[in-house]
């Protein structure tokens, strides 16, 4: 049998390189609580991003309510989101108290179809929230427009997104805010890990105190906040892991290539392409099986046989979990039809290019 090819594997600096990251630690023993890596850290992304609002999360799912609830939102207004996406986006909506409504995509780059946006508006929303999704950004100026003109606020969820830049600016510049997930599998990761970016700078502190159970500096508890803050080991990955972090794109961006040449102009075949303006991050290598001579769930499982774990990403819809069902939505075709046909295959900086080559002719053959 071969060797089991995942859909993601994680990028790790050396074993020496992060054991001469954490060594201050075990003098300094601070191991938590905005330590000095934890610093140095945010400071990087802050220079990385252009720009000073960043805080930093255990997790990303963490960091998507944290931003949710600093805007103070009452209880039950609505949130107009994409159902096409992981289950945490719908789920820190939901746990934030407010109400999810989901609107369809479009049918080029997945992204949610800022056109079907307005019809959904009534006098409970407060938000939209769309997500990034594979790296492929949004219609940024026209759902900015659309929230401008009905006074709501823009929260992306930019999991997927991390150091994109679009039209020269860092994604997570667009918005009232956004959010990136440094989890294991992503582009880039602090084991666990998430940050929020945001434009409002007033809104630091309470974001900070929020993270650490509510307190604030003079040590009063203003806010039921909870904890989520990121440890000195999660920082540590993330300081070492940034120092690879353009190489480790460059490799991915030669995996996408190789895919997009292998599988570009057959039919059936659906790739996506990158939008005019972006510099991308590779983070997936999404493909759409419509009208192919297998379906996507034959392909899937040939891949399988082959010891291959192409993932079914995203399927189903989050509106079609159970969790979700009495949740609004207009028409979902796009979304339906995108989750029935997508795949995205095994994508990561060390996947060799005779690996491609071979899932491509598995797929084709
Ligand atoms: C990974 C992911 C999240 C959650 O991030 P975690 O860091 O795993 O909590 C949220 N939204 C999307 C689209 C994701 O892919």
């Amino acid at each position: 049998m071969n060797e089991r090819i995942n859909v993601t594997r994680s990028s790790m600096p050396s074993f020496e390189e992060y054991c001469n990251e954490i060594k201050e630690l075990w003098n300094s023993r601070i191991l938590t609580n905005n330590g000095i890596k934890h610093q140095k850290f945010q400071k990087e992304l802050e220079k990385l991003f252009g720009c000073e609002n960043v805080v930093l999360y255990t997790n990303g799912h963490l960091a998507l309510e944290g931003i949710l609830s600093a805007f103070e939102f009452s209880k039950g207004s609505e949130v107009i989101t994409t159902p096409f996406t992981f289950a945490s986006t719908t789920q820190a909506i939901i746990r934030s108290g407010l109400t999810p409504v989901f609107c369809d995509i479009n049918i080029t780059d997945y992204t949610i179809d800022y056109l079907k946006i307005e019809e959904l508006i009534t006098d409970k929303t407060v938000a939209i929230l769309p997500v990034n999704v594979y790296g492929n950004v949004c219609e940024f100026d026209k759902i900015e427009k659309i929230a401008t003109k009905h006074n709501l606020k823009v929260i992306y969820d930019s999991a997927h997104a991390f150091n994109e830049k679009y039209n020269d600016l860092s994604v997570a510049n667009y918005g009232n805010a956004s959010m990136f997930s440094f989890h294991a599998t992503k582009v880039f990761n602090t084991i666990e890990g998430g940050a929020v970016v945001f434009r409002d700078k007033h809104i630091k502190e309470k974001l900070e105190s929020k993270k650490n159970f509510g307190i604030s500096q003079n040590g009063e508890v203003e806010y039921v906040g909870g904890n989520s803050k990121m440890s000195e080991f999660q920082a540590s990955m993330g300081i070492c892991n940034l120092r690879h972090l353009d190489e480790e794109i460059l490799k991915r961006k030669r995996v996408y290539e190789r895919y997009f040449l292998n599988l570009k102009n057959i039919k059936g075949i659906h790739l996506n392409k990158i939008k005019e303006g972006l510099i991308s991050n590779y983070a997936y290598f999404p493909v759409r099986f419509d009208g192919y001579k297998y379906t996507r769930d034959e392909i899937f499982e040939k891949l399988k046989d082959k010891n291959i774990f192409a993932r079914k990403y995203f399927y189903p819809l989050t509106s079609d979990f159970s969790f979700c069902k009495q949740y609004k939505s207009n028409q979902l075709n796009n979304a339906k039809l995108v989750a029935n046909t997508i795949l995205t295959l095994p994508m990561f900086a060390d996947l060799p290019i005779e690996k491609v080559d071979d899932i491509c002719n598995i797929i084709l053959n």
